[in-house]
């Protein structure tokens, strides 16, 4: 969901070569928490798609960090776990209209993909994914988009929508395929930006 880069602290040659994690469950300020240790550089605080609160720490950090570190972000972490309580009380869009939209949608950036398809519409498809917002295969000239983007600003809409249509021509995120993004779309960071804070 929304990423804390903390600490950015050098690593000594043990640490580098990333020992393995291990999982515990605590609890700080009335906060229950997932701590992993390992792994990372830095502190990680997020809230992920299932509700829980994850906190990523170095190796080396001691658990009186990482309560301090939760502790720290109590009123942040209330903030974020009552808005995502808030959407999950929002009822789905409906999936039939849902796929009108995205069809809509799709219909406008189609034209500037028709020759990298070969003259074929990509498939669309919508699910109830939780973690995604859009996954493209394209191998299978196919689009799988969230269910729950059709509830969202049709600005966010069209950047998922491009942005999947982006990796039939650059797979991957690399400088390519935000080169592309952005001639297509100049504003595709604020998009993306809006899009994650929700
Ligand atoms: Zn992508």
């Amino acid at each position: 969901m929304i990423l804390f880069l903390l600490d950015k602290n050098h690593l000594t040659e043990g640490e580098r070569q990333m020992p393995a994690k291990t999982t515990t469950h605590r609890t700080a300020a009335g906060i229950p928490y997932t701590l992993v240790r390992g792994g990372v550089k830095n502190f990680n605080l997020r809230v992920c798609t299932d509700g829980t609160v994850r906190l990523s720490v170095p190796a080396r950090a001691t658990l009186a960090q990482a309560d301090e570190m939760v502790a720290r972000h109590a009123d942040w972490l209330a903030a974020r776990l009552g808005e995502r309580q808030q959407r999950a009380e929002e009822p789905l869009p409906d999936k039939a209209a849902a796929l009108a939209l995205f069809t809509q949608v799709s219909e406008r950036y189609y034209p500037l993909f028709a020759d990298v398809l070969g003259g074929m519409r990509p498939e669309l498809r919508v699910r109830d994914m939780k973690s995604r917002w859009g996954v493209c295969a394209p191998g299978k000239r196919r689009i799988t988009l969230a269910l729950r983007l059709a509830a969202r600003p049709v600005e966010q809409v069209e950047y998922v929508v491009l942005h999947e249509y982006c990796h039939f021509v650059h797979p991957d995120h690399q400088a390519g395929f935000w080169a592309l993004m952005t001639r297509l779309m100049p504003d595709c960071k604020e998009r993306r930006q809006a899009l994650r804070r929700g």
